[in-house]
């Protein structure tokens, strides 16, 4: 346990600043995610180090299709979340709170463990990577001194103050979920996703990576205005060049409707393709030519994908920038291609 960075006391409660759930919290108590708990008046944050997971795994997967391309990630996550999504994939650790007996890590071992994979970066993911915050804001750091990149798979719910501490230490790659838009009522009604794109364009005011991703939920945020307001948020908030995944549901955890028609999801990446949006690609449906990546002004295919993985990489440097074979369009990639990477399941 250690004493958390975010936070403000009033009398005996303490208000956890970590997410924009902001929870008041009272003495001995802790807060909706299960990871900042309040004793004697100091918020702490309880499940520091204390892993779920920790694993080798390539970056696409997250997904980034335009960060450090077939590289790979040492992934961790630990347990909780300030979101309670009745679809969680993950739900079996981000349902579960921290707990005395789990595993407990230090930095220290990530950093060994990633050196000893050959991993290129780092990814907090699988659950909520925002409640575990001062333990990422410890590895950060000395993962980016070391010349390992840093990326969070987030739901972006984080307040500003958290949000501009992981920029300050490094991590540069955001995959961020919108999970929905104002007017959803049978599962996150009370959740203001604008604040999601308030804090990707923090990001990218910063110099960060950004890839917006859409899991289209069958009957829930699927509906036209849903889709349109994501698509025009997209646009205005974020601009043509930021990627965005639409991606497929399938039913688990308790929530039962069918998997996302696949006609749906095409639909959508035509509209987003023509309101302007110049990297979609639609997930889960294993199709490679909508995991590829087309230049937006000659149409070539520039990075082939198959499966979540790199098959062609024909994109060429120059001047620090990655181009266009054929016409020369400048294509936003951050990062360096890794060839010839292998995925290897660790633990
Ligand atoms: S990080 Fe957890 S305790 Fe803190 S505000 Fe968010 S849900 Fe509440």
């Amino acid at each position: 346990m250690r004493v958390a960075r975010l936070w403000e006391k009033s009398g005996d409660t303490v208000t956890c600043l970590v997410c924009e759930r902001r929870c008041r919290i009272p003495e001995g108590g802790r807060g909706v995610c299960g990871n900042y708990v309040n004793i004697g008046g100091t918020l702490y944050h309880y499940g520091y180090g204390r892993l779920s997971a920790v694993e080798s795994r390539p970056i696409e997967i997250k997904p980034l299709f335009h960060y450090w391309p077939n590289s790979t990630a040492l992934t961790f996550s630990n347990w909780g979340c300030n979101f309670y999504c009745p679809w969680c994939q993950n739900h079996h650790i981000s349902f579960r709170r921290p707990r005395d007996d789990d595993i407990v890590y230090e930095p220290l071992e990530l950093l060994k463990l990633a050196s000893t994979l050959g991993d290129e970066g780092f990814s907090a993911s699988f659950n909520e990577p925002t409640v575990n915050l001062d333990f990422i804001l410890d590895l950060a750091p000395e993962a980016v001194r070391r010349g390992f990149y840093f990326m969070m798979v987030t739901n972006g719910y984080l307040t500003e103050g958290a949000l501009k501490a992981l920029l300050e230490v490094g991590v540069d790659g955001w995959s961020i979920d919108i999970k929905g838009c104002p007017g959803m009522r049978r599962a996150l009604a009370s959740v203001n996703h604008e604040v999601v794109y308030r804090n990707a364009r923090i990001v990218l005011d910063s110099g960060g990576h950004v890839e917006m991703v859409y899991l289209v939920v069958t009957n829930t945020n699927d509906f036209e205005e849903c889709v349109d307001w994501i698509i025009r948020m997209h646009l205005d908030k974020l601009g043509p060049e930021v990627p965005l995944h639409v991606n497929r549901y399938y039913p688990a955890n308790y929530w039962r409707e069918p998997p996302t028609d696949v006609g749906k999801l095409l639909e959508i990446y035509e509209k987003a393709r023509r309101e302007g949006i110049e990297y979609v690609y639609v997930g889960n449906i294993n199709r490679w030519e909508y995991e590829s990546t087309r230049c937006p002004k000659c149409g070539k295919i520039l990075v082939a994908r198959k499966h979540y993985r790199v098959e062609e990489f024909l994109l060429e440097r120059a001047n620090s920038k990655w181009r266009c074979p054929r016409c020369g369009h400048e294509i936003p990639v951050k990062g360096m291609y890794i060839p010839g990477k292998r995925w290897r399941i660790t633990f």
